[in-house]
């Protein structure tokens, strides 16, 4: 399974379309929905996990929103958790938006995971110990 996070950027000619249900339908991609929005000019902003059985269809996929006039880039940063200075304190739950930090339970214990987060940077400013933080990802061509 290949798998990648992905930023779309709509122009408002094509914000409106349901383009990204056709990864689905056309290329037989699975998306995973971490962040959107539209501003007030009508442009859409959209932060996808997207996955694909192989890199061959995962590139089919992102050619055909290109096609479309969709700018697709990957995130220039990733986020990491210092498991060292974590107090499981929990603050960082309460505003990621897309439990990509979660509360293990019973064990009360606070699980990143890397592949759910949108890097909206929001546990970054909240953490009070500083555990969160960003690092350059190696710049990566979508397709
Ligand atoms: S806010 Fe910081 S210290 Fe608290 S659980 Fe989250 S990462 Fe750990
Ligand atoms: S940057 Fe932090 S708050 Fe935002 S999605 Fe990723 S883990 Fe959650």
């Amino acid at each position: 399974m290949y798998s990648k996070i992905l930023i779309l950027n709509f122009p408002s000619s094509v914000a409106q379309k349901a383009l990204v249900c056709q990864l689905t339908k056309k290329y037989d991609l699975m998306f995973n929905i971490l962040s959107a929005k539209i501003s007030n000019e009508k442009e859409g902003y959209m932060v996808l996990e997207i996955s694909s059985g192989t890199k061959a269809g995962f590139n089919k996929g992102v050619r055909f929103l290109k096609d479309q006039g969709v700018s697709v880039s990957s995130p220039e940063h990733q986020i990491y958790k210092d498991e060292e200075i974590c107090t499981h304190c929990g603050a960082c739950t309460a505003v990621c938006p897309t439990e990509a930090l979660h509360i293990k339970r019973p064990e009360m214990e606070i699980i990143f995971d890397k592949k759910k987060c949108s890097v909206c940077e929001l546990c970054v400013i909240t953490c009070p110990s500083r555990a969160m933080g960003l690092f350059s990802a190696e710049a990566e061509e979508a397709i």
